[in-house]
């Protein structure tokens, strides 16, 4: 029998790595005979990979000795998900305790089965469709068929790959007292829930989805309009664009396949497993890369006030974007005592992190709040540079770490 530790640390420490676009963070809680380790996500954008997913990893089972408590996969984007599958071979010598996916990863049910083969075969035929177009104008696009792309062998290592673990798809209000074994913590399960009105977050309607082959390509039925029909050309002749221009733009304006896109993008966002973690009167909130419909689907709910006025750490949902940080839920959280974290890049998208929401979580994490691509990495694009560090918060070679004193 392990032998009572002499001095616990007495603190959280919250780990997120430099990992170009993606979500990798890992959680150590102290326990009576051995510190507790929650990994949640490992994942890479291809476009914004910046090549430190194998020394990521790693690192990560050195830290944890190759036993990690609890493995959760908030949501199967390749930027949460795709370490599981390029470090597949690392991760087969680890063990963990349980696995956590969401309820729309089960393989077992049907209703979660149906809405992602839906959505298979719609991105499948979106990106035959660009691929089809070509054009650099359809990047931004593009990086989102990529982000949804199946990725079977991260999943298969999810389900399979760690010695001895439960897997588990877990459903809104599914609260782990105790979770996986590990003393004293609990975990809010607060989303995704499965009640209809959700599910039309996560499962776009049929007229927004469908889409059928065409002669000379794919069409899209009933698709959504990024642009009202003045913008749209009605003839190749204007006084200030060139006929090049006007051909481009009439093929932005006119596709509502690129709008399809990120609808389904968003879709599989809200998808989110998103967990409070309370540990000795500290409260962690991690709501991977969950979007405005997640987060109204329970912030609204009876409670949740309370838990949010409670949280002392918040890992930024989704990159820092807009419309992945509910203004109403951020007012709610502490501003004293609250710190932040959010992994993110400008790479694939120009527009992420949005900058009116970092000033906004500025002003409210009195505590400081760290955006990985502040840290240099060779060949990795660099956000602002900043001074120094906030208190609580350190950096080694291609990580920030948050500690965070527990009470007495
Ligand atoms: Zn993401």
């Amino acid at each position: 029998m392990a032998r009572p530790r002499k001095a616990a640390p007495a603190a959280i420490r919250i780990r997120m790595y430099r990992i170009g676009f993606g979500d990798c963070f890992l959680l150590t809680f102290p326990g009576p005979t051995r510190d507790h380790h929650v990994l949640v996500d490992c994942g890479v954008h291809p476009r914004g990979n910046i090549r430190t997913m194998e020394a990521v990893v790693d690192d990560l089972l050195e830290v944890t000795g190759s036993h990690i408590d609890i493995v959760i996969a908030t949501h199967a984007h390749q930027d949460h998900i795709a370490g599981f599958g390029s470090c597949a071979a690392r991760f087969s010598r680890c063990s963990a305790g349980e696995v956590w996916l969401p309820w729309s990863e089960d393989p077992s049910n049907e209703r979660a089965s149906a809405m992602r083969g839906r959505r298979q075969e719609t991105v499948s035929r979106l990106t035959q469709h660009f691929a089809a177009l070509g054009g650099s104008q359809f990047g931004a696009v593009e990086a989102a068929l990529q982000n949804l792309a199946g990725n079977d062998v991260a999943l298969r290592t999810l389900r399979t790959g760690f010695r001895g673990a439960r897997v588990r798809y877990l459903v809104k209000g599914e609260d782990q007292q105790d979770a996986a074994g590990v003393p004293g913590l609990l975990v809010r399960v607060l989303g995704p829930g499965t009640d209809e009105a959700f599910l039309r977050q996560m499962d776009p309607p049929a007229k927004q989805r469908y889409l059928r082959a065409a002669p000379g390509g794919t069409e899209v039925v009933g698709g959504v309009h990024p642009f009202a029909k003045c913008w749209i050309p009605s003839s190749d002749r204007g006084p200030h664009l060139s006929r090049r221009d006007r051909k481009l733009l009439s093929d932005i304006a006119s596709d509502p396949t690129a709008g399809l896109a990120f609808t389904l993008d968003q879709a599989v966002n809200n998808t989110s497993l998103v967990t409070l973690f309370e540990f000795r009167g500290r409260s962690l909130l991690f709501p991977g890369d969950a979007q405005y419909g997640n987060w109204r689907n329970w912030i609204d709910a009876p409670g949740a006030d309370a838990l949010l006025s409670q949280v002392d750490f918040y890992k930024v949902s989704h990159h820092g974007s807009v419309n992945a940080t509910p203004k109403a839920a951020l007012e709610k959280m502490p501003s004293a005592s609250l710190a932040a974290m959010v992994s993110t890049q400008s790479e694939p998208w120009s527009s992420i992190p949005e900058g009116r929401l970092m000033d906004a979580l500025a002003r409210k994490a009195g505590r400081g709040i760290v955006r990985s691509d502040s840290l240099p990495v060779n060949g990795g694009p660099r956000g602002p540079r900043r001074g120094r560090l906030p208190r609580g918060f350190s950096s080694g070679p291609f990580w920030f770490d948050y500690t965070l004193p527990l009470e007495a």
